[in-house]
């Protein structure tokens, strides 16, 4: 289904549609976006932390066996890269109840094991195209046990029956979500991706690691994201001199997210090989030329 509202819209729509009858939900508070699902599913339902990042400072994703499940839970639902964060469920979690996973920010830069879902729900604008959409799919068999007591917008067995023109759509950002579809296709596919964001992730973390400790990843190296590359350097004011530099080269938008700080490098399947090599040299240039 291609629904409006962004992927923010589907924290609502998942517990009002999928919860019934007194079910409960799982979810894995792993940073800013699996609090946020978090926050706005308990309007709307029984929803219970099933592992909590905040004890790590949300430096990793939980193992399987981290995971506690409850009595009478419908679905577990995780953030398969948290984007503010730079953590990544690098093994999918293997849990005994459907998993829903908001894979927002790295829709499509790797493989889904589909057959563990029952949902899975993105907002288009990081790796498929402009913003306006969520792109969201759902278990067909499934549908039929969905509530319908509230507007029909807002429930998914109307715009599965209406192939996602229950309402107008926005047919720009549709469009575009084909071009870079094809484009996808033409490059080699979701595999293409995944081993583009491999190659892309480990030139930064390869300078970060190699660079003595100046740059830092707060990120555990198993949950290292490969779309969202966050680190820090030896004191805040080098951060701030590190993005000046950065913008002088047209190295833009780095700063890390207001409410961790630092240094954040989204490198969507949009950004070519070349955009991180440039990168890397400013990062080495920049250590040489401001030792601590
Ligand atoms: C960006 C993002 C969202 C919010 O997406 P909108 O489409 O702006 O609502 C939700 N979850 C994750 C993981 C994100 O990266």
């Amino acid at each position: 289904m291609f629904l409006q509202g962004g992927a923010t819209l589907q924290f609502a729509m998942v517990p009002m549609n999928i919860l019934v009858g007194g079910q409960r939900a799982a979810y894995i508070n792993s940073g800013a976006w699996g609090k946020g699902a978090i926050t706005d599913g308990k309007h709307y339902g029984d929803i219970y932390t099933a592992w909590d990042g905040a004890d790590c400072q949300y430096s990793r994703m939980p193992g399987s066996d981290e995971i506690t499940l409850e009595a009478n839970t419908r679905y577990l639902h995780i953030t398969s890269n948290e984007t503010i964060g730079g953590v990544r469920f690098a093994e999918w979690p293997e849990v005994n109840v459907p998993m829903i996973g908001d894979m927002s920010s790295d829709y499509m830069s790797r493989p889904i094991p589909w057959e563990r879902f029952d949902l899975v729900y993105g907002g288009a604008q990081k790796n498929l195209g402009p913003a306006g959409l969520a792109v969201v799919f759902i278990r067909k068999s499934i549908l039929p046990q969905l509530n319908t007591n509230m507007a029909r917008y807002l429930q998914y067995a109307v715009h599965c029956d209406k192939d996602s023109m229950f309402n107008t759509p926005p047919v720009f950002a549709v469009y575009m979500l084909g071009k870079v579809l094809r484009w996808m296709d033409e490059s080699g596919g979701v595999d293409a991706m995944r081993q583009n964001a491999e190659v892309k992730s480990s030139i930064l973390y390869s300078a970060i690691d190699n660079s003595d400790g100046y740059f830092r990843c707060p990120v555990d190296l198993a949950c290292r994201s490969h779309m969202n590359v966050v680190f820090r350097l030896p004191t805040e004011e080098l951060e701030g001199k590190f993005l000046a530099e950065a913008t002088k080269v047209e190295l833009l938008n780095l700063k890390g997210h207001r409410s961790v700080g630092g240094i954040r490098a989204s490198i969507y399947n949009a950004m070519p090989e070349s955009g991180v090599r440039a990168l890397a040299n400013l990062m080495s240039e920049f250590q040489t030329a401001n030792p601590v």
